[in-house]
């Protein structure tokens, strides 16, 4: 797996002061997307355990309150595997750190029953829509896309949308 970018300290995706990883590689092309450059499965850095142990490491101080998994798209097939390394690693060092994570992949469709699940507080799922585009929309881009729950929503076994 390859990966785009690492952002220190992101206040943009998800609540607080947060480190980002922008992964490489998305077959869905959606129209006007923020991140075409993340497109190409071959682009970007090598994703090893080291990039894990930087990310983690960027993660110790107590003012980074989470961590945020872009693309490109974190739960290609290409790339879920090493989405799921992350995550669990990040959950069983900070276990009172939250992870968000973005998909064009549905929570309740192509997601379900997926490991990497078991360590995601939230999840915005859907692909962008140019025509479903509202700016004023908080974390996601287009109003078909969901900011979900993802404990509560496996919990309960139906999607409970995150409120603040
Ligand atoms: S899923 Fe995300 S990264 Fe992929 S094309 Fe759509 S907006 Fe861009």
């Amino acid at each position: 797996m390859k990966y785009h970018k690492i952002r220190k300290m992101d206040i943009a995706n998800g609540p607080g002061v947060r480190v980002s990883v922008f992964l490489q590689g998305c077959a869905f092309h959606c129209k006007n997307c923020f991140n075409p450059e993340t497109w190409d499965f071959d682009g970007g850095l090598e994703f090893d355990d080291s990039v894990i142990d930087e990310i983690l490491s960027l993660c110790k101080d107590d003012y980074i309150t989470g961590l945020s998994i872009l693309g490109g798209e974190p739960m290609h097939p290409k790339n879920i595997e090493g989405t799921t390394r992350l995550a669990k690693a990040f959950k069983k060092m900070y276990p009172n750190k939250n992870i968000w994570a973005w998909s064009g992949f549905l929570f309740d469709e192509a997601l379900k029953g997926k490991e990497v699940l078991q360590y995601l507080d939230v999840l915005v799922d859907g692909q962008f829509v140019e025509e479903l585009r509202n700016p004023n929309l908080k974390w996601r881009g287009s109003s078909n896309q969901r900011v979900i729950d993802v404990q509560k929503s496996l919990k309960k076994d139906t999607i409970v949308l995150f409120c603040e």
